[in-house]
């Protein structure tokens, strides 16, 4: 350990001796045993902005939960500080977040040292020339104040951290599609402002001892269009060499298949829609996820996301066209497959069950049984690298698919659903008097949900999608959502029951399962009695079900429902009915086509009454 911290002092830049001292950042000035708080990361960013008004700018983009402002820094060499400058200039907007898991901080201290470096000191003045960054310094800002030194049980440093939950206890990394908390819903409007043409997010990686300083992981390419998919890869390709001369060593994400044995292999760790980097994949946008090393010295952590950001943002610099044309490609693709004939979408990807041959640059470990844990217990040995041979089950393949309507409709009462549409970005239209269409949809059965909360919901874990037709009414005020959009991915995923991140598989509609009235079991005993008599192949269904299921035949209970569920006054409560229709080309154009036919009358609360939100 003591080596690396050598390393990392030796290769600080050291700047002309009287600038040093006025712009050491922090954890610079503390020899990186701290990181300083919310309010000093923003006094620091402040005096930057003040130093270099046309290369940084701060912008609050939201308000924390217990208040803070959520802050991020925008920088540019020419003083390009919109969306519509940097899509005039064709400057790629480049979003580089840390602090999403606020213990996790390294991201925050490298990015006030390679913003200094680029406004104030002359190291890097020429970094940005071609894109424009959009910095979150901390992103869990609330979090980030909840500071102990407990609270990384696995990491090397600093003295205090702050906490993985923000203030209501939910994981942000976790929050990209179901967009509960605050800050998420901030940091989505940051998204459909920027619109950023690549996303960036750092952290600290738990789990095994080996040599690598940091890890990074790219989602898979069978969950991205080509023309991101090959952009990102050639990327680390070109930057991983460069980061590596500069005295790092960094491996992909290394998620182990037994945590006691990394001889096991590595597998994917799974990521999805709820997640940064599977939630841009939604958006047809390359994303990197950044994991330095938990067991080493913050100095050298803070060093190894500095070093890899600043090749990031160079190597984009040098052909800031091609990232445009990447995502620029990928949105058109997804408009396109919106207009024709829907091809398949992955709603779900299973491991490839071929492995590839990875050599590990570990440490040498030690496997003793423990008779505290009455299980086994790896110790790792630092002072003994050690190279190993493994299997790599890290490629992805498509599992469940699904063909995409040419646009869904939400009727105007799920205004949960319509809500986070807009928080995403989705364009929708709404309509203006009520209208009866021909529709698809699903007849949802059987549901079974969690039985301990996940990020604050019961999760719908299992339940049967049959494809039905509707012909339903669907109100005024409805969201007639096309699929020949850019967000296309999202609306599909929030939408379709199978998705995995699915509104509905977060709880949102679980009272569509809900039946709201019964039968008292006198009156339905004389429902069954007169069904019976009228239908006697219903009666032959009952006394078979009597004979063959013992325990049916055991519940007074299930046995009245058996009729109740056959008869007009269950299936009138429409249990299980999902209320969100997919309509065909031709639907959705006579749907645009009321859109902008007609107006109905509106009715209005008087003003005393009114919503206050
Ligand atoms: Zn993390």
């Amino acid at each position: 350990m003591r080596s690396w911290l050598l390393i990392v002092f030796l290769s600080f830049p050291l700047a002309a001796p009287a600038a040093a001292a006025d712009w050491t950042t922090p954890a610079e000035a503390a020899g990186f045993r701290t990181t300083p708080s919310y309010a000093d990361t923003l006094a620091y960013l402040k005096r930057l902005e003040e130093a270099a008004p046309g290369r940084i700018q701060l912008q609050t983009f939201g308000i924390s939960p217990q208040g803070r402002p959520m802050v991020a820094v925008i920088a540019n060499a020419n003083g390009v500080f919109t969306p519509e400058g940097a899509r005039a200039a064709k400057l790629p907007v480049v979003l580089v977040q840390a602090g999403i898991h606020p213990g996790e901080i390294e991201g925050k201290d490298a990015g006030l040292m390679l913003l200094r470096d680029f406004a104030v000191t002359g190291k890097s003045p020429h970094l940005l020339d071609h894109e424009v960054l959009v910095f979150i310094p901390v992103f869990s800002v609330d979090g980030h104040e909840n500071s102990s030194p407990y609270n990384r049980i696995n990491q090397n440093g600093p003295d205090s951290m702050g906490f993985r939950g923000q203030s209501q206890y939910l994981n942000l990394n976790r929050d990209y599609i179901k967009a509960d908390t605050a800050e998420m819903r901030a940091w989505l409007s940051l998204w459909r402002h920027w619109r950023p043409d690549f996303l960036t997010d750092i952290h600290t990686t738990d789990g095994a001892d080996y040599q690598y300083d940091l890890t990074w992981y790219l989602e898979d390419p069978n969950k991205l269009y080509a023309a991101i998919s090959d952009w990102q890869q050639k990327a680390m390709a070109a930057i991983i060499p460069a980061y590596e001369k500069r005295g790092h060593l960094a491996s992909i994400y290394l998620e182990f298949k037994d945590g006691k044995d990394p001889r096991q292999g590595i597998v994917n760790f799974g990521s999805g829609p709820r997640f940064s980097t599977g939630y841009a994949a939604l958006q047809n946008r390359p994303a990197l996820l950044i994991e330095t090393h938990m067991m080493k010295p913050y100095a050298v952590r803070v060093r190894a996301a500095y070093d890899l950001v600043a090749l990031l943002l160079e190597h984009i610099g040098r052909d800031p066209a091609a990232l445009l044309a990447a995502t620029a490609k990928a949105d058109a693709d997804t408009i396109a497959r919106g207009k024709i004939a829907a091809a398949p979408v992955a709603l779900t990807f299973k491991p490839d069950l071929v492995s590839t041959r990875y050599t590990l640059k570990g440490y040498a470990f030690r496997q003793s049984p423990s008779d505290v844990s009455a299980s086994g217990w790896i110790q790792y040995d630092p002072a003994k690298p050690a190279t190993i041979e493994i299997p790599n089950w890290n490629r992805l393949l498509p599992d469940v698919l699904i063909a995409p309507p040419a646009a869904y409709a939400v009727p105007a009462q799920w205004t949960d659903v319509v809500a986070r549409l807009r928080d995403h970005g989705i364009v929708f239209k709404r309509l203006d008097c009520a209208v009866t269409v021909d529709a698809e949809g699903y007849q949802l059965g059987d549901p079974k949900w969690a039985t301990q909360p996940f990020e604050g919901h019961l999760m719908l874990r299992s339940v049967t999608t049959s494809p039905v037709s509707r012909h339903e009414t669907l109100p005024a005020g409805s969201v007639i959502v096309p699929l020949d959009q850019p967000a296309a991915n999202v609306a599909i995923e929030l939408l379709e029951p199978d998705a995995p991140d699915s509104l509905l598989r977060w709880g949102i509609l679980d009272a569509i399962f809900e039946i709201k009235e019964y039968g008292e079991p006198r009156v339905v005993e004389k429902l069954a009695r007169d069904m019976l008599a009228k239908d006697p192949a219903l009666k032959a269904e009952f006394e078979r079900k009597l004979k063959d299921d013992a325990v049916f035949a055991a519940s007074p209970q299930a046995r009245l429902n058996f009729f109740f569920q056959r008869s007009p006054w269950y299936s009138v409560q429409r249990a299980g009915a999902y209320p969100v229709l997919r309509l065909d080309a031709k639907m959705r154009d006579i749907l645009s086509a009321a859109v902008a036919g007609k107006s109905c009358p509106v009715p209005e609360v008087d003003s005393a009454y009114r919503d206050p939100r």
